[in-house]
């Protein structure tokens, strides 16, 4: 959700935000119209209960008419109050409502613009020379460490089973990537796979791509598509003592994507698949360090690209492309040799505080007020990854070499050789 304060104060910037994103700026008035609505409520409640009281101190000292006449406006008033009482709490309703409507306000600097509007930032590593590479699956096969026609038999398409080297090589990426996360402070998490529908919610998982996730209807759960939604409501409700330094978690959970939008994308290998693996930065903090925090973000995941030996780029996505709850967010993409391009890879997102906001997540200030916190995320690893290190690692002999860093993970092997 965000500031009604700053809506009301710039609801300018609010708008310009949503014509960045490619939105309609009309939810910004109904807002607008949805917080005046409720204060006018609020005022009129609050008026009603007032006279009340006043009735209530002139009533004992009344006599005759007087107290027949207050004994009326009494039982009038009583009625108006309810009345007024239940009008608050549409109005409530209504605010809240509203509130949902409006993604988080774009972060000053963003591109603005859809999909296809991002800006490169760099682009670090060499890419390797491979005459007509394998790709990820071919390679995976040889190695039989993915195999995805017995995913398909068991789960259906865009599952998978990785064996031998393969569920070796990606629990050694994972436990890497916690034991950078631990190196800088992050407290390490093994997150619930199933949450509450007001956890997805206060993430802002189930607005514009409530599609994308599944639901189990008979016990009103959620399958998370990311361990960010548990780590935010990890504090829901609560008042944070945060110190100098953010607070910082690196959630390990497996993560669910109906992927409902993919129809006939990646259907090959483990690109996009139903189910994956990931660890996960996520940052509490003042809103005031979010901006350095989310650059810090960014260089711990660029660190671990750096340990996998992976040539990537950075992007700078574009507003449209941010989702409701990001104000800005990089994209590290890794190239694919077998396609010749970079992809995806890591994402990591400054939601200020509008997650706060809905979970109800705060800090206390200075003056011992409580305020809202910021809420960071990243990614550190995933499943996807396996397709670039296998791919720029292949060697022409059918061999993939393993990155020092993984090797410890791997029996000490430098070498994976098909079987
Ligand atoms: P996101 O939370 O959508 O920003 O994705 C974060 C990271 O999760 C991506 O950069 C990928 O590494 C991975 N990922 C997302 N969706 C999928 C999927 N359907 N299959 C495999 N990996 C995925």
């Amino acid at each position: 959700m965000i500031d009604l304060r700053l809506l009301r104060d710039e609801p300018e910037t609010v708008r310009a935000s949503q014509r960045a994103r490619g939105e309609s700026d009309s939810v910004v008035d109904d807002l607008l119209r949805a917080d005046e609505q409720r204060r006018a409520a609020v005022g009129r409640f609050e008026a009603l209960r007032a006279e009340q009281k006043q009735l209530g101190k002139q009533m004992p000292r009344a006599n005759g008419d007087e107290r027949t006449a207050l004994l009326a406006r009494t039982k009038e008033l009583s009625v108006e109050v309810k009345t007024a009482e239940a009008a608050v709490s549409d109005a409530e309703a209504a605010l809240r409502r509203a509130q949902f409507a409006v993604p988080n306000v774009v972060e000053e600097g963003a591109p603005p613009g859809g999909e296809d509007d991002f800006v490169v930032l760099r682009e670090v590593g060499t890419r390797p020379t491979i005459e007509n590479p394998r790709d990820h699956l071919e390679i995976g096969e040889a190695l039989r460490a993915i195999d995805v026609e017995r995913g398909a038999k068991v789960s259906g398409s865009r599952f998978y089973y990785l064996t031998g080297v393969g569920a070796l090589l990606q629990l050694g990426l994972l436990q890497l990537a916690i034991a950078q996360a631990v190196e800088y402070g992050f407290i390490p998490a093994i997150t619930p796979a199933l949450v509450k529908p007001e956890s997805m919610e206060g993430t802002g998982f189930l607005g514009a791509h409530a599609s994308e996730v599944y639901r189990l209807e008979a016990d009103d759960l959620f399958l998370v598509g990311t361990s960010e939604v548990p780590l935010a409501a990890y504090h829901s409700q609560e008042i944070l003592k945060l110190g100098d330094e953010p607070l910082r978690y690196a959630g390990w959970s497996s993560c669910f994507r109906r992927e409902a939008g993919s129809y006939g994308k990646d259907t090959r290998g483990i690109m996009r698949v139903h189910q994956f693996d990931k660890v996960e930065m996520f940052s509490y903090c003042r809103p005031e360090q979010a901006h350095e925090e989310h650059l810090r973000l960014l260089a711990w995941e660029e660190e671990m690209l750096a340990k996998v030996e992976i040539p990537y780029r950075v992007i700078d996505v574009a507003a449209g492309d941010l989702g409701s709850s990001a104000a800005r967010k990089y994209d590290c993409e890794a190239w694919v040799p077998s396609q010749g391009r970079y992809r995806e890879v890591t994402s990591t997102s400054n939601c200020t505080s509008f997650q706060a906001r809905r979970l109800n997540v705060r800090y206390r200030d200075e003056d011992g007020k409580p305020q809202f916190v910021a809420t960071l995320n990243g990614t550190l690893a995933t499943t996807r990854w396996l397709v670039p290190i296998l791919e720029n690692h292949q060697q022409p002999d059918g061999s993939v070499r393993i990155p020092k860093a993984l090797q410890p993970y791997l029996g000490g092997r430098d070498v994976l050789e098909p079987s």
